[in-house]
């Protein structure tokens, strides 16, 4: 029998609605941008999606075609709509030239354009518009997808992250992968889903503790027992302001009567808990006076999650660092801040001078000042480091240009884009060990666990100003569907039936 031949790719960016800067090309290419025979070099040592999906290509006797990969850099304001289009391009043109059976995609599954609201479900609908009914789409997501109704109308599978902070890239692709290939050899799978109107921020469930995890076990005690084939519970990143929208759960089993009823049941779990999925946010001010206390030998972590790159914050605020100074706090303290203009002087100034450095508030913290002040240059950098893990060990990242400055007890690593990364490297790789601070300034929401909860004394999420705040009722949402929580506590809201895939 003919092998079945696959087109994979990949196009990912996490879009924040209220970042001001628009993601454009030089994002991708600073990235993860890849084409041909160099994106499977490219791929084969990552644990990624895409090589999950690769991965299962290959054990079930298929042939991966591969076509083109665009991964931002950074998660930021919506993406001008050409760079969506010159990806469509180039799968269009791998399809031109191959004859295929399917095309598995990895998807962020949170992104809007300039000019498109769904992203995902622009993509997938494009491509099975292109290849027609009879060949396989499969598609590999992150847990804060978007997931529509309109995309999942145009493929016959969609597996999201099972873990937040994530760990599952690879086994997230090979999921898809697998489901992708025995719905081609003809095996008959159905795959349910409900849609429920809620975002909740992203700081305030996990699965390693809460309400979360016991959803996310009884899914997979489900899985584990064979009742279900998969499922995928999605979160949808909460700094989308966009219509359609929603939070998306889906079942996958032999027959569309248990598939159904898991979707409803992990829909009701996940609805009825939605008043739990908040952070407990605390006072920066009173963190910074435990942190002057903390004697340990480990740090306190403060999460600027408002400011997280990974959320689409430009990671420029010093809200943390001005409430240390206008404390005079003497406390031992780090943080990393987004200003290529203060790099540039840093590099201007030369390592082991002072110089007089304005830095950070420039671009999108509302009303914050910069911070003023004499500074030591400590280090200069290319701004390139790998990921230590838990999660994605061996993910390169590239925060451009970076100066490492002190002032009084604080260290600050200026860079020149902003890093969504909670990795410990992300200090480490330029001489700031976090063990040796009092406080560690972490911008990011979750991610940051995987590394830091072994290491920290104790974590906070601070209540601090930025694009990717956890107080959704203060920013200015839009677009969002007008029956929604929590902009609508929906009190008497019922959980929607489930839908079948292709039914
Ligand atoms: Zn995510």
């Amino acid at each position: 029998m003919k092998k079945k031949q696959i087109l994979i790719a990949d196009f990912h960016q996490e879009t924040n609605s209220f970042c001001p800067v628009t993601s454009d090309i030089d994002l991708f290419s600073a990235g993860f941008f890849f084409e041909g025979k160099q994106l499977l070099n490219a791929i084969s040592r990552q644990r990624s999606v895409l090589n999950g999906l690769a991965t299962a290509i290959n054990e079930a006797g298929g042939v991966v075609i591969p076509s083109v990969a665009m991964r931002a850099s950074r998660s930021g304001g919506p993406v001008k709509h050409e760079v969506v289009n010159l990806f469509i391009e180039k799968v269009n043109r791998y399809l031109n030239e191959n004859q295929i059976d399917g095309v598995f995609l990895s998807l962020h599954g949170a992104t809007q354009s300039t000019e498109e609201n769904d992203v995902c479900g622009y993509i997938c609908e494009t491509i099975r518009e292109r290849i027609g009914q009879n060949k396989v789409i499969a598609v590999g997501c992150d847990l804060h997808a978007n997931v529509t109704h309109r995309q999942l109308r145009s493929v016959d599978v969609v597996c999201g992250y099972q873990t937040y902070p994530h760990c599952d890239y690879f086994q997230t692709g090979h999921r898809a992968g697998s489901i992708g290939m025995r719905i081609l050899s003809g095996e008959k799978i159905a795959v349910a889903y409900v849609t429920i109107p809620m975002i909740v921020p992203a700081t305030g469930y996990n699965t390693n503790e809460g309400s979360f995890r016991e959803l996310i076990q009884r899914a997979n005690a489900a899985v584990q027992e064979n009742t279900l084939i998969d499922y995928s519970i999605f979160q949808m990143q909460p700094w989308l302001d966009v219509n359609p929208a929603g939070s998306t759960v889906i079942a996958i089993a032999k027959d569309g009567t248990t598939a159904k009823h898991y979707a409803e049941s992990f829909a009701k779990e996940q609805f009825d808990h939605r008043d739990k999925y908040w952070p407990d946010l605390r006072d920066v001010g009173e963190i910074i006076v435990l942190a002057e206390a903390n004697k340990s030998e480990k740090p306190i972590v403060l999460v600027d999650a408002a400011d997280s790159a990974g959320s689409g914050s430009y990671g420029d605020s010093v809200a943390v660092l001005s409430e240390i100074l206008k404390r005079n706090s003497p406390v031992r303290a780090a943080s990393v801040v987004c200003d290529p203009e203060a790099v540039r002087q840093a590099f201007r100034t030369g390592v082991g001078n002072k110089g007089s450095f304005c830095f950070g508030a420039k671009y999108s913290t509302g009303s914050q000042e910069p911070i003023c002040t004499e500074a030591i240059v400590r280090s200069l950098h290319d701004g390139q480091f790998q990921r230590e893990g838990i999660t994605g060990r061996g993910t390169k990242h590239n925060m451009g240009k970076c100066a490492v400055i002190s002032f009084g007890n604080i260290d600050v690593l200026l860079c020149s884009i902003a890093s969504g990364s909670g990795d410990t490297q992300l200090y480490r790789h330029f001489g700031i060990e976090p063990l040796f601070y009092q406080l560690i300034v972490v911008k990011a929401n979750t991610s940051f666990r995987a590394a830091y909860s072994s290491i920290a004394k104790d974590i906070f999420i601070a209540d601090t100003p930025g694009p990717s705040s956890s107080k959704l009722l203060e920013l200015p949402f839009r677009n969002i569907p007008a029956v929604f929580y929590p902009f609508d506590p929906l009190h008497e809201y019922v959980v929607e039936g489930a839908q079948v895939i292709g039914q």
